[in-house]
């Protein structure tokens, strides 16, 4: 490629690896840029074109507790108690927070729900309470830290950098830290790692996620697993997403292991990159620590509305949405909640009083050990499981989707770009009902969701608890991009897309609500 064609972009992508390259040696870190100070609660990617709108059906424009508008300043509210988590360091530090159950930004998370319930006008509205489940305690890490040492001879005025996006993941505890020399092993398989020797180090392991996060969990976590077996002291994950983030997410099992973001671990490549090229493989040292504490004898509780079936009262339709996450949590799962309140006040009208009874179940979540929302919703209430003909998960429904950009920031790392349109939601149908799965195919048609094209039984998150009880569960779930990040921020989620779903989700109640049980469940 000359030089005259070059785009802008990629010349400065150019211009930023050579002068790495070819930095003197007379500069910090081998003339490496260090990583950006992090920046939280803000967007790392380019969005100043609006999402798609969206569809609203003829008949439909009056319906105006399911327009964006409402969704979002719900979503905002939701957004709020995990900021309000992290001001008031709900959690040690405050380096980890969320709306996290047992804690007091869940339980304000659910007062909300079940008060927007009640001012709903739904009369049968119950707040039920829970305790942790006897000798399961939950384990989080309260405050921790990777710091690459910086030594003289990688340039005068190498002072150590300490790695802000660093995530850990693992029960183990470091009180008194650890040092070892790094290693890097990128995507390396099995016939690779034969020839690195990883014995008294820090490997280093890159994960470049397609699409959805959750797909590479696996190999993620096995390979830090594996390298750990192969001697590592502890892993260090660089996590190729936007900007730079904590991620909480892809453990090691017994091991410790540290999720990096992409920035951050765009410095670390680079610094281990000069470090190899002048021979020095093995000079790079990192320190590691982490303090975990236990929680145990907690409780919680879900937010349980019923509007009551005209014709058919004893036989139900549950609509579940988490109200649990990590960090800003607006797409994980502040957009099924705001969804699902949404259209607790559709149904709340006196004129969409449905034949079946609709219940409404703000769920404590799952991220908690021994507080199951879903499992003490189930227990609590054999009447409604009993009656169920189906239940519905709205989790993580409206998170727009992003892709690679052409531009890069200064230090090199490639900007991400927001589409129209959501991240692909899997729409999961238990039972494979055709009655159910041609609702999916005429709803994606009458709103436009962006439900991904192949049928499919996926009940995961909340839906998993549902389905054993035998009732079918219709699942709507996205895995994407800045799941169970703290890039999940506000800006991810779009209104339009919250919209499509609650639109999609009024009508499709509707569809179930009077169709015979054994078009729903044909077993
Ligand atoms: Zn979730």
């Amino acid at each position: 490629m000359s030089r005259a064609t070059t785009p802008v972009w990629l010349a400065l992508v150019l211009a930023a690896g050579q002068a790495a390259a070819q930095a003197p040696a007379s500069a910090a870190w081998f003339g490496v840029m260090l990583p950006p100070p992090l920046t939280f609660h803000e967007l790392e990617a380019l969005a100043d074109r609006p999402a798609a709108p969206a569809v609203v059906p003829a008949g439909e424009t009056q319906w105006t507790e399911l327009a964006g508008a409402g969704l979002q300043r719900d979503l905002t509210t939701i957004v709020g108690f995990s900021h309000e988590s992290r001001r008031t360091r709900e959690i040690g530090e405050g380096m980890l927070w969320g709306r996290v159950t047992g804690f007091p930004s869940s339980a304000r998370t659910i007062d909300w729900a079940t008060e927007e319930f009640r001012r709903a006008g739904i009369q049968d509205v119950e707040l039920q309470s829970f305790q942790q489940t006897a000798n399961a305690g939950m384990t989080l890490p309260v405050s921790w830290e990777v710091r690459i040492l910086g030594d003289p001879s990688f340039g005068p005025g190498t002072r150590d950098v300490v790695l802000e996006s660093a995530m850990p993941l693992s029960d183990t505890e470091l009180p008194n830290g650890l040092t070892a020399p790094l290693v890097y092993v990128g995507t390396a398989t099995p016939a690779e790692l034969a020839r690195v020797d990883l014995r008294g180090k820090v490997a280093v392991q890159k994960a470049i996620p397609q699409a959805h996060t959750v797909f590479i969990r696996t190999p993620v976590g096995p390979r830090a697993q594996d390298l750990i077996e192969r001697g590592a002291l502890a892993v260090l994950t660089v996590i190729d997403l936007p900007g730079n983030m904590r991620v909480n997410d892809m453990g090691c099992g017994d091991g410790i292991c540290f999720n990096v973001g992409g920035r951050d671990g765009l410095f670390l490549e680079r610094v281990l990159d000069a470090a190899t090229e002048q021979g020095r493989a093995d000079a790079v040292r990192v320190q590691l620590r982490v303090d975990n504490e236990r929680y145990s004898g907690l409780s919680a509780a879900n937010g349980v509305a019923v509007i009551p079936g005209t014709t058919r009262p004893n036989e139900y339709v549950v609509l579940n949405a988490h109200a649990d996450a990590w960090f800003d949590g607006a797409g994980d799962n502040g957009d099924g909640l705001a969804v699902l309140v949404a259209l607790a006040r559709h149904f709340a009208r006196p004129d969409m009083r449905q034949d079946r009874s609709i219940v409404f179940v703000a769920s404590a979540g799952h991220h908690s050990t021994g507080l199951s929302g879903p499992g003490n919703f189930i227990s609590m209430n054999h009447d409604i499981i009993d009656g169920a003909v189906l239940v519905v998960n709205l989790e993580h429904t409206a998170q727009r989707n992003i892709t690679p950009a052409r531009t890069s920031y200064e230090d090199g790392y490639r900007h991400w770009t927001m589409d129209s349109y959501e991240a692909p939601i899997v729409a999961g149908v238990s039972n494979r009902a055709p009655f159910v799965e041609d609702l999916v195919i005429r709803g994606t048609q009458r709103y436009g969701t962006n439900f991904v094209a192949g049928p499919n039984t996926t009940a995961s998150g909340e839906g998993g608890s549902y389905s054993r009880t035998g009732v079918p569960v219709f699942t709507t779930i996205q895995g994407p991009p800045m799941y169970h990040t703290t890039g999940e921020v506000l800006e991810m989620v779009s209104t339009p897309g919250m919209e499509r779903m609650a639109r999609f989700m009024a009508w499709f109640v509707k569809e179930v609500s009077k169709a015979p049980a054994s078009a729903i469940d044909p077993q």
